[in-house]
This record gives C-alpha cells, structure tokens and sequence, in this order.
C-alpha cells in the first residue's frame, strides 16, 4: 500500500485477451519434479500462452538475497539451480511481461534478480484495472490475521532495518539463518500436527475491507495451498491459487487464467 493508503494500481494493456496467474512453486534444487513442470511450462508453445503472467510471490521456496545468482557453487550450493531458474524466466520474458509480487519465502528478491530474471515488481497487494474491470492479487499471507505470531515475525523481517541487518552477513551466514527460521516454521505446523485446516487462512472480513477499498470484486491469492473459490458477502469472491508438488500423490499445480471479461479458470500444467 502507498503512502496515500490506497492499493498499488496496474492498468492492463486495452489488447491483452488473458493472463496467467501462478504462486508457491517453492521452487528449489532439491524437488526437481516441480522445477521441471516449472521450466516446461515456461518454455511451451508460445499458441497457449496468455498475454502476460503474474507470479504471486513463494516462487522460490527461499531468497537470501540477490547476489546469490554471482554466488560460486561451493559457497552456495543452490546458486546453480537459482541461475537456471532465472534463465528459464528470462527466455520467457523476451515474449511477454512477468510480473512477481514477493511472498513469505522470496521476500528478498529485489531488483537485481528481478532485472535477471525479466521480471518487474509488484506491490503486495496491486489491483489490475483492465479497461475498469478490476482484480485485487495478493500473495494472502498479510490476510491471515488469526495467526498473530506469524503476522508479529512479518513485520519484523519485512522491515527496512531487519533487511539491511540480513543482508549484512556473508551469504553461508544468510543461508544458516534462513534454515533455521525454516526449522521454527516448519516445528510450528508440527504443534499443528499437520492438519491444514488448522493453519490460519485468510481472514474474511478484512479480506472484504481490501475488496472494498479496492472497489474490486474479486481477489487472488496464494500462501495456503487451499485452492479453491469462496463466495463473500456483497457477491464478491476469493479465489486460492494451488501450491506446485508434482511428487505428491496426486501431483499438484495448476495455473490459473484470468480473461478481459473477469472470467476464470484453472488450467492443467499440461494440455489435455
Ligand atoms: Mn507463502
């Protein structure tokens, strides 16, 4: 949100027909199912493709900071893969626009990386005016209000101050503290004892309040891994975009396009 208290605004371009939105890829070396999917997905036939995509943030299933595309191997074993993944956007890039919003995993993906990989920044969240059409996207980790701990850590490590301290350390540093960070999250969802429906979602109410002020009807967003479309008051809607695990059983992830006349739908990964 800007200073004036309004949403970040993107006005689509008045030829675009569809865009395709995607998140929580948690894309890393060693799930090389997912980053397969991911690098064949970017590279088919331009005939599928939408005017442009939106990648609403855990693109990455961890960002320490831009200079680990420079990062030699062996002092940043992921640093490989990482470039990979940056190629694979770029290529695409050269065709259409990617947008990236961050997420709780990639935060720290800045402008370096972003000029890498082709992308162009968004605001968390941005509202997509398309010819007065309007679309609020979110990555939905701010909307999850009932877990307080989790929202006092985010505004911890979303701070100017914390930022400048991490980035501070020497990348093998970095790499340790976002393991552990990770180990926390990870002992956190185990208290939980694994039931997804235990973890805070997004909250309703202040979820209306953004569509509000957004005077949008619709939002999208990812973070819980619950994809599926809730009805709101007011006949508006919130539509959760699905996490990628192509080793799970059944394989998840799907994209999901959104047209000039605010329809949607979800694709497959792969053309039927
Ligand atoms: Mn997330």
């Amino acid at each position: 949100m800007n200073g004036s208290g309004r949403f970040a605004e993107l006005s689509v371009p008045t030829h675009w027909q569809a865009v395709d939105v995607i998140s929580d890829l948690h894309l890393q070396a060693a799930e090389p199912a997912t980053a397969q999917a991911f690098f064949d997905w970017l590279a088919q036939p331009a005939g599928g493709r939408a005017d442009a995509l939106f990648i609403l943030g855990d693109l990455f299933e961890v960002w320490i900071g831009d200079d680990v595309l420079d990062a030699p191997s062996e002092t940043c074993p992921e640093a490989p893969f990482l470039r990979r993944c940056a190629d694979a956007l770029s290529r695409l890039a050269a065709s259409i626009p990617i947008y990236f919003m961050a997420g709780n995993r990639d935060f720290l993906l800045g402008p370096e990386a972003a000029r890498r990989c082709g992308m162009m920044l968004l605001d968390d969240p941005t509202v997509l005016d398309w010819s007065g059409r309007r679309c609020l996207l979110s990555h939905g980790d701010a909307l999850c209000l009932a877990d307080t701990d989790y929202q006092r850590f985010r505004r911890e490590v979303r701070s100017d101050a914390w930022q400048a301290d991490f980035l501070a350390h020497p990348l093998p540093v970095r790499e340790a503290t976002a393991r552990s960070l990770r180990e926390r999250s990870e002992a956190r969802k185990r208290e939980h004892g694994h039931d997804a429906s235990l973890w805070a979602d997004a909250d309703d109410g202040e979820t209306l309040r953004w569509l509000r002020q957004a005077d949008a009807p619709t939002l999208i967003h990812g973070h819980t891994h619950r994809p599926a479309c809730h009805a709101l008051a007011e006949g508006r809607e919130r539509w959760v975009l699905s996490d990628w695990d192509l080793d799970a059983a059944p394989p998840r992830g799907n994209v999901l396009r959104l047209d000039r006349h605010g329809r949607l739908q979800r694709l497959p990964l792969k053309p039927a």
